[in-house]
């Protein structure tokens, strides 16, 4: 192991956060830039951790070129729960969405929906083991729909929309973001609401972040409970009641690395060039496939199998005891899955290709 004594962590999530960033939050854990105190000690409402909270959306917003029509909003309750809120604050016409199921994700989100209105499943890649996404094209959708739902990276599957979002006129589309954000550049102009748990490409679980179009905001009906009315967050800067205040630190000083290092290109640069390293040789291998198709294949979540349970097993408990770590596929469909978002280096990739190779040459 020669990460710092640290393993390698291929988990989809919680995972790997840049080393740097934990070591600055580590020398600033209690006694915070000289504040004298904690991030987890101060109020949110002092002038110190409004500062904290109000850099980290300036370099949000910055990063992802938001646009002023946008609010940055950051909750709890992980992309679970907005599985809930954006129904319940979406269905404000119609009370129809069209769903696009791409993985168990895109799945949950839908049957969260069924709850509230109705649910058109436009298309799914479920016949398939979700191995590629359906290219829905607009005479496929519901025209009077209040907004069309995606999930824009399947953690589970390892499919990605590469290159291709639905084309939805005037109806919102919707993105669950949560294990790709900040991995590549994306036009927030296309979407009427992005959402995404911090988990997986941002910062520790417990805050979720909700980027919104401005003028979707209000329609919740009366009955919807304070918390879950976007409309609450967004008026109160996400200080309606107390924030997940230390998530949110820690996910600004992503932010702020990020930025440091010249913004997202030059990172979606570093992790194409791991993710093709990885599946160039899961290509060339004769025991290890992708199943996923080549052009829907995920940057942050890298699917693969040998065909055999058992030597699935064998690999991950093998590579687990030289320090990757977290290499089996979701519960829901075994195999393996090595997760590499951004805080994980290339190093980390290249040596699990070794010991690929190795493994390989000794299970013949
Ligand atoms: C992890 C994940 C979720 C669930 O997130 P929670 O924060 O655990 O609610 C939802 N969608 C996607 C795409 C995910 O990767």
């Amino acid at each position: 192991m020669s990460n710092n004594g640290r393993v390698f962590n291929f988990s989809a999530g919680p995972s790997m956060l840049p080393l740097d960033v934990m070591e600055d939050v580590a020398a600033n854990l209690t006694n915070y830039k000289g504040c004298g105190q904690s991030v987890m000690e101060m109020s949110h409402r002092s002038a110190d951790y409004k500062a904290i909270i109000e850099a980290a959306e300036a370099n949000l917003r910055e990063l992802m070129n938001i646009p002023d029509n946008y609010k940055v909003m950051f909750l709890q309750g992980g992309a679970t729960l907005q599985f809930a809120m954006v129904p319940l604050n979406l269905f404000r016409k119609s009370k129809k969405a069209d769903y696009i199921v791409t993985g168990t994700w895109a799945k949950k989100a839908a049957a969260e929906a069924k709850k509230f209105g109705q649910v058109n499943i436009v298309a799914s890649s479920e016949e398939s083991t979700f191995t590629y996404i359906p290219k829905v094209t607009k005479d496929m959708l519901t025209p009077d729909a209040d907004y069309v739902h995606i999930t824009f990276n399947n953690t589970i599957y390892g499919t990605h929309y590469n290159d291709y979002i639905p084309d939805t006129g005037n109806v919102p589309l919707v993105a669950d973001m949560s294990s790709c954000i900040l991995s590549e550049e994306v036009d927030v102009k296309k979407f009427g609401l992005i959402y995404a748990g911090a988990q997986k490409n941002v910062g520790p679980a417990g805050v979720t972040i909700v980027i919104m179009r401005d003028d979707l905001i209000g329609f919740a009906p009366e009955t919807c409970p304070t918390y879950l009315d976007y409309k609450i967050h967004a008026e109160n800067g996400s200080m309606y009641n107390t924030p997940p205040c230390f998530g949110i630190y820690v996910a600004g000083e992503v932010f702020a690395k990020i930025k440091r290092e010249g913004g997202i290109a030059p990172l979606h640069k570093i992790d194409v060039e791991k993710a093709k390293k990885l599946y160039d040789y899961i290509d060339s291998s004769a025991l290890f496939k992708a199943p996923v198709v080549k052009e829907d294949r995920s940057l942050m979540n890298v699917v693969f199998v040998t065909g055999n349970a058992d030597l699935d097993k064998k690999f991950v408990a093998e590579a687990k005891a030289v320090g990757l770590v977290n290499l089996s596929g979701h519960r829901s469909i075994g195999g393996m899955r090595a997760s590499i978002y951004n805080a994980m280096p290339m190093e980390g990739v290249e040596k699990l290709i070794e010991f690929m190779k190795k493994f390989e040459a000794e299970n013949k």
